[in-house]
């Protein structure tokens, strides 16, 4: 009986593991997991767990009979090196052969420099993580944020609604650097305020120390607590000398049918990039959509492997993306990939309770972003998908649906 190994439990390695069997593949399925917990979602680790009580019924376990599926779960074990001349996988408890091999071992968080080891210094990534930090809100001390992007704007949102003080750092002279123009970012300083929650761009961290963080402008801020949120790397240290190829950012570079540089052995979620024909460039995406959408191919191309027309039936994985946030009180949406070129246009305004951005490139939509306006993200969003052309005066009017020329 071949193989199939999954390395990582995570949305991504679970539903390769679901689709594997969906799409008929007769081997072993076996799904490994450093973490010791039934794999379980993330999403809502920033928002609804943090809030919670913190019994077992609250923990977002994944719905899956691993057992009835014929799946293999093996918990609370570290993958550490990959020889794939001899398809072996090395683990901390011994080795582990594959026929196929699937990469899904995610993200980790970066580290505030310096700030490792420092008492009451936190992250947010896993359940472990989130059920330390839940005693640390319910005390409703001082919080200090490190960071303004997607996880940061969340935490704060959750320990302003506990009651905790919550001040937040951002080096950038904004929220969501990186992510979003400036003119789309600028208005969600008021969300901050709103939240009453502290919000200070433009100054950089020196140093954080037991009970203090202390800014390069020489201001101490008292904390009870310090929650960093400056952003993920591919968990793909492990594989530095596998001879599977890592890009510069730390990503296993998958092609476009997810497979990495190594015979039988792929790539998917968090951890790997791909190449987008849609947008013409490498994607590594770190949101949910993409772990759940992209074990499809995976699975497609693996069990379709060896076949004598399998390359007729080679499955390529071109998504839009999409992710949500719920911050301060809003449900923030977003599909496409929008570059510095394209044409910005507002649907609403933002000191509304609701509004969209929509980014035109070429009369067509290229991306789409929905503050409380689902239904625009819906449209949008298949709008995207089928590249037709849009009307620009239509695009801009909130009262009428988006919808092609
Ligand atoms: P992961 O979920 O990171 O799973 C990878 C698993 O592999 C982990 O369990 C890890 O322990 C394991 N692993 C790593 N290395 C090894 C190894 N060497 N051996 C064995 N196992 C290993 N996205 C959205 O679109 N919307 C949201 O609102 C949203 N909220 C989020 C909130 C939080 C707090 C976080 C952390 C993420 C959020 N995301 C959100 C992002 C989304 O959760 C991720 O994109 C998604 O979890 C990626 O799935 P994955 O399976 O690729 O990786």
């Amino acid at each position: 009986q071949q193989r199939a190994v999954i390395v990582g439990a995570g949305m991504a390695g679970v539903q390769t593991a679901v689709q594997l069997r969906e799409q008929g593949w007769p081997g072993a399925v076996r799904l490994i997991g450093a973490e010791p917990h039934p794999p379980y979602d993330r999403p809502p680790l920033s928002k609804a767990v943090l809030l919670g009580k913190g019994d077992e019924t609250e923990i977002p376990h994944f719905d899956i009979d691993f057992g009835a599926l014929g799946i293999e779960v093996e918990l609370g074990r570290a993958v550490t090196g990959l020889r794939t001349d001899d398809r072996l996988l090395e683990t901390d408890a011994g080795p582990v052969r594959y026929d196929r091999l699937v990469l899904a071992t995610g993200a980790e968080p970066v580290a505030l420099p310096g700030s490792e080891g420092v008492p009451g210094v936190h992250l947010l990534r896993t359940l472990d993580d989130a059920t330390r930090l839940r005693p640390v809100l319910a005390a409703r001390g001082r919080i200090v944020v490190v960071g303004a992007g997607w996880i940061g704007a969340e935490f704060a949102t959750a320990a302003r609604e506990r009651g905790c003080g919550v001040t937040v750092v951002e080096a950038a002279p904004r929220p969501l650097p990186g992510a979003l123009p400036a003119e789309v970012t600028e208005p969600m300083r008021a969300w901050y305020e709103e939240a009453g929650a502290e919000l200070r761009t433009g100054v950089a961290v020196a140093s954080v120390e037991r009970g203090a963080v202390v800014l390069s402008d020489g201001q101490r801020l008292p904390a009870d607590a310090v929650v960093v949120g400056i952003g993920a790397r591919p968990a793909t240290g492990w594989l530095k000398d596998s001879g599977v190829e890592l890009g510069p950012d730390g990503a296993v570079v998958a092609d476009e049918g997810l497979r990495t540089s190594a015979p039988y052995v792929y790539a998917v979620g968090d951890c790997a990039s791909f190449p987008s024909h849609r947008y013409g460039r490498r994607l590594l995406v770190h949101h949910w959509d993409n772990a759940l959408q992209g074990p499809r191919t995976v699975a497609a191309n693996l069990v379709t492997e060896g076949h004598a027309d399998g390359e007729a039936e080679r499955v390529a994985y071109d998504p839009v993306p999409y992710f949500w946030s719920e911050q301060f009180g809003r449900f923030v949406q977003f599909a496409g990939h929008h570059d510095a070129g394209d044409e910005l246009v507002w649907r609403g305004t933002p000191d509304g309770a609701a509004w969209s951005v929509c980014w035109l490139r070429e009369g067509r939509l290229a991306a789409v972003l929905a503050v409380g306006r689902p239904r625009d993200l819906a449209q949008g969003r298949k709008l995207v998908q089928q590249g037709t052309p849009v009307d620009k005066a239509l695009v801009a009017d909130p009262s009428v649906a988006l919808k092609k020329a």
